[in-house]
């Protein structure tokens, strides 16, 4: 069959990391919902409200592990490699420091360069956390509420830590100061207001 709506396209990229065969039942799967809704034989108009309720049946029915807390925003998006944010396996994260905490590797590499020259001017880059998995930023999302209503947390599914990219390090006794005037040169930027703490790895051109 062939999908013509731009909304399923989307929920289709959310499955991440499918081959042939996840494809191939995905579109069989479309193919049972479209029934299910009615659709087939029906001009389907994008972004019309069918399009819509057959999108959103359609996420309910594919997500894999369907919860209520579900992420519904923020999640059409996957990296390269096709894993979708907080859904990151060990083998694409690398480790920074001794904590079990893990970037991406670009951003570990340039994280541990950052740490070595900030260790020459006598500050220690601590690191409350890094990459963090859906499971865990749903769990902040409920305790801290969103950004959007005032609170302290990304919409689950579209935080930079779910990507790796992100890593929240203790600001105390000179570190702020230290990690505002050379950060940028290993790539990393102080991105959300607020969050002093906070600095996401942005670049593939980090000084070495
Ligand atoms: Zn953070």
């Amino acid at each position: 069959m062939h999908v013509v709506l731009p909304n399923v396209q989307v929920v289709v990229a959310d499955l991440g990391h499918v081959g042939p065969d996840g494809i191939q039942a995905a579109q069989a799967r479309v193919g049972e919902i479209r029934g299910l809704l009615g659709l087939d034989g029906r001009q389907a108009q994008g972004g019309g409200a069918s399009g819509t309720a057959f999108a959103d049946v359609l996420a309910a029915q594919l997500q894999p592990t369907a919860s209520p807390s579900a992420p519904v925003e923020g999640s059409s998006t996957v990296n390269e490699q096709g894993y979708a944010n907080g859904l990151l396996p060990a083998e694409v994260l690398a480790p920074i420091g001794q904590s079990g905490d893990a970037l991406a590797p670009n951003a570990a590499r340039a994280f541990d360069a950052m740490k070595v020259a900030a260790a020459d001017a006598g500050i220690t880059l601590s690191v409350n956390d890094a990459y963090r998995g859906l499971d865990r930023q749903q769990q902040l999302a409920a305790q801290l509420g969103l950004y959007r209503d005032g609170g302290r947390a990304a919409v689950p599914g579209t935080s930079n830590h779910g990507w790796g990219l992100s890593v929240d390090i203790a600001t105390g006794n000179g570190t702020l100061g230290w990690l505002r005037q050379h950060a940028g040169r290993y790539g990393f930027a102080e991105d959300v207001p607020g969050e002093p703490w906070h600095w996401t790895y942005r670049s593939d051109t980090s000084a070495t």
